[in-house]
């Protein structure tokens, strides 16, 4: 598996998959999952509103991830997976780490040979972009998978600096 990291939008990417931030109603959000729908169009929502009438009528759990079609994106598929709040009294990494490991289970599913994946609850739910790009890269390292190119698409220099020192492994303390 080669992984590549990139500063760029993730609605851009012409990946097999790209995965979304999503929270557990599917049903939109800020974000990247907002930029996903904004620029996927009403095809994604339809598909998730199918998946909140049958399989997670409940909401997606977090950690868990789903696929639907990537409607007008240039990908094939988004796999949306809910990431974890961060929280600094309760140690959640392992949820986050489910949610790349359980993103490219759904990949494999699927056949998808590349995925690109945002920093999963980096935004809105507040993990520190140190601490949350050792545990991407580390899940994503530690998984059997069959997919074969994984990108990470970081929005900003900050994001990207701290996905750099991830893979070269020189990462500080959080
Ligand atoms: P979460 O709710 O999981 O924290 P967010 O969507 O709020 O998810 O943010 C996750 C990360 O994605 C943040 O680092 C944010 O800056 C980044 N981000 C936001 N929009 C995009 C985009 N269009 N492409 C790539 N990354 C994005």
């Amino acid at each position: 598996m080669r992984i590549t990291l990139l500063q760029d939008d993730i609605t851009r990417q012409d990946a097999d998959a790209i995965v979304n931030a999503a929270n557990s109603s599917l049903l939109g959000g800020g974000g990247v999952d907002g930029a996903i729908h904004r620029r996927g169009g009403p095809a994604i929502l339809a598909d998730c509103r199918m998946l909140r009438a049958s399989r997670y009528g409940r909401g997606l759990p977090t950690g868990q991830a789903v696929a639907t079609t990537a409607g007008e994106l240039r990908a094939r598929w988004v796999i949306h997976t809910v990431g974890p709040v961060f929280s600094a009294s309760q140690d959640r990494s392992e949820l986050l780490a489910s949610c790349y490991r359980e993103s490219l289970r759904v990949a494999d599913e699927l056949g998808a040979a590349s995925v690109a994946f945002p920093a999963i609850s980096t935004g809105i739910y507040g993990w520190p972009m140190g601490d949350a790009a050792r545990i991407a890269v580390g899940a994503v390292r530690a998984t059997p998978t069959r997919v074969t190119d994984v990108r990470f698409v970081l929005f900003s220099q900050d994001a990207y600096a701290a996905f750099e020192d991830a893979v070269a492994g020189t990462a500080g303390g959080p």
